[in-house]
């Protein structure tokens, strides 16, 4: 079984898409205690868990890849490339100044840098404990009419791949919003593309050809989702979408 986790934000306005940093720690700290933090496709037989944070913010990495260093975790990092600079030299805390509404209006993305860099990607990539997937280029419902999928789905794949002189095996639905068209061209380019939906997987192939992720932002205590109820939950979930699948 491979439950996977998603995140968003830390110390972020965006409540319902962040935890505060020391939330994250001590979330992170009862996981390195308890798991073993796997990158998508990886086996173990201990148990184990895949972490994924999306849209790349920059308070990623000066927040949680200390984090990842320090636990000795893995995650992988969902990025919309679109966003994403060569490098910056601005301050790190004018980078973090930016309410989540803020980071997409205009031209901020440039002005103010508050996503990752590809010097940072690099970094982290470097690091062992970060591996990227792409979350399409323009961070768009890829479900809706109009949208250029080959351009949003494998475009921004090539993007990644040069960019970062990696191979790039994961896609992360933007908004978890998709269609049959979406899953299979996004299955066609990517062994490993997920979703938003609280289950658990039987295995890397997800269900249905989806990996489902379970909603870690607006941790109420560090231990929210080990809870034997919690838990439960998305054992019955997975149950469910398995038998409809
Ligand atoms: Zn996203």
């Amino acid at each position: 079984m491979i439950p996977v986790v998603m995140y968003h934000h830390i110390n972020s306005d965006d409540l319902p898409l962040s935890n505060s940093d020391t939330m994250m720690e001590e979330h992170l700290r009862l996981i390195a205690q308890r798991y073993t933090t796997l990158f998508p496709g990886e086996k173990s037989a201990a148990p184990s868990l895949c972490l994924t944070f999306d849209d790349a913010y920059f308070d990623f990495y000066y927040y949680v890849f200390p984090l990842l260093k320090k636990f000795n975790l893995k995650a992988l990092l969902a990025v919309p490339t679109f966003f994403i600079r060569e490098s910056t030299d601005l301050e790190a805390s004018l980078r973090l100044s930016l309410t989540h509404h803020q980071i997409y209006e205009g031209e901020n993305y440039k002005t103010f840098a508050p996503f990752c860099t590809y010097t940072e990607l690099r970094e982290m990539i470097q690091s062992g404990h970060v591996t990227v997937a792409s979350h399409s280029m323009h961070h768009r419902n890829l479900a809706e009419a109009g949208v250029d999928l080959k351009e949003e789905i494998f475009g921004s794949k090539i993007v990644l791949e040069e960019k970062l002189g990696y191979r790039v095996e994961s896609f992360v639905l933007p908004y978890g919003k998709y269609n049959d068209a979406v899953v299979a061209l996004a299955r066609e380019h990517y062994p490993y593309v997920f979703r938003i939906g609280n289950a658990i997987n039987p295995s890397w192939e997800g269900i249905g050809g989806l990996i489902y992720r379970i909603k870690g932002d607006g941790l109420k205590t560090p231990g929210t989702l080990f809870s034997p109820i919690k838990r439960l939950g998305f054992w019955f979930k997975m149950i469910v979408k398995w038998i409809k699948s």
